[in-house]
């Protein structure tokens, strides 16, 4: 059987100030915002809120007191609470929340000013609105990390009336459709619902002189630039997140965050495949045949040799190390691949068309590479 006292974990003599208090702590444990996608918590949190609004409610108290929670389903009196089957949906348990802690209803919003100790009605605290901002960089940069300026246009809270919104103090009044509650009580057939008011959206106030600077808004659309320190190795597509650079929060609650897209222009020469980097490096049949030793280009040191052994095929990938492309999260750096690609020589004079056709008089099956692994694959099926 349902015991509402041991899920808040109070005695049954506990005063409506310990029910508060046991419902506040279990609450920041359970709460849907600190417990994303947690069924378990989900379930908790309903459970506790449901045990709150019984316990907290005098008469419901009362009738479960004396016939439990059998007593509160139906009929008696027009007390009905749900059929006795419990909070049902998360927003019945969010709504005993916002009841008990302030914050306006609807959704999971509240939870800030919860922990900022916004008990009773104070509208609430809420985070300002993120932003979203696209930043063009080349490709060397990604390498190499960069600070880049960027211009932003953010609400901030006004100064001339501390976000108020009111020309003065004496300017804000109760609201008097609520009376202050920030809710409305509605009945609907044996349930009563409680709903933000829609005279002042949950805040209890009324404004009867607005600020004249941010029109009672206060928030006030301030530019700004700022430097965005870019890492090296951040590749296309990237996001930062600099958070704070939003918009203010509402009733003290913390600002937005500025989130940065990063698009990195390709490059003539290198591609990235992770932290590596791909470059294309085509040399003279002669040159795959004989084995030479190569000056490449690589992105970030002025250029290196690379050794290309004899008999390297086309197609061939030679790696060397370190000169790739520095992790973004700082772990060591990617390799430079090169990929060989081995021309055929055009245009020949009569010299060298005589040269290559003794070379052809004198080649050998054992010339060529392929040869032997398509005999060793062949042995394999005989
Ligand atoms: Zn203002
Ligand atoms: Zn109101």
């Amino acid at each position: 059987m349902t015991d509402f006292y041991q899920i808040l974990g109070v005695s049954k003599q506990a005063t409506k100030e310990e029910l508060k208090k046991a419902y506040r702590k279990k609450a920041i444990q359970y709460h849907p915002d600190k417990n994303q996608g947690n069924e378990d918590a989900a379930k908790k949190f309903k459970e506790i809120s449901e045990a709150y609004e019984v316990l907290n409610d005098d008469q419901k108290r009362q009738i479960y007191d004396q016939y439990g929670k059998e007593g509160l389903s139906g009929g008696m009196g027009g007390q009905g609470f749900g059929g006795g089957q419990g909070f049902s949906s998360m927003e019945e348990a969010l709504r005993t929340f916002m009841g008990a802690f302030g914050g306006r209803g609807g959704g999971s919003s509240g939870f800030d000013s919860f922990f900022t100790g916004g008990d009773g009605r104070s509208g609430g605290a809420f985070q300002g609105a993120s932003k979203k901002l696209t930043i063009n960089i080349s490709f060397e940069d990604s390498a190499k990390g960069i600070e880049k300026e960027a211009s932003i246009a953010n609400y901030s809270t006004c100064s001339s009336c501390s976000g108020s919104g009111a020309k003065s103090s004496g300017d804000i009044k109760t609201c008097s459709t609520c009376a202050g509650q920030g809710q409305v009580h509605q009945s609907r057939g044996f349930f009563s619902m409680a709903t933000t008011c829609p005279k002042c959206h949950g805040s209890g106030k009324m404004i009867t002189n607005p600020c004249q600077k941010c029109h009672g808004s206060g928030k006030t659309k301030e530019k700004q630039i700022i430097k965005i320190p870019i890492p090296a190795g951040v590749d296309d597509g990237m996001r930062l997140k600099m958070a704070g650079y939003g918009d203010a929060g509402e009733g003290g609650g913390p600002p937005g965050d500025l989130y940065v897209y990063i698009r990195v222009k390709p490059h003539d020469l290198f591609q990235r495949d992770g932290d590596d980097l791909l470059l294309q490096l085509p040399i003279s049949f002669t040159d795959a045949t004989l084995g030479c030793k190569k000056e490449i280009p690589t992105l970030l040191s002025k250029s290196c040799k690379l050794t290309i052994p004899s008999g390297t095929q086309n197609g061939k990938l030679l790696r060397v190390k370190g000169e790739g492309i520095p992790n973004v999260h700082g772990h060591g750096k990617g390799d430079l691949i090169v990929q060989i690609s081995v021309e055929t020589p055009v245009h020949l004079s009569d010299k060298q068309k005589k040269l290559l056709e003794e070379f052809s008089a004198l080649e050998t099956p054992n010339n060529s590479p392929k040869k032997k692994s398509f005999l060793d694959r062949i042995k394999v099926f005989f």
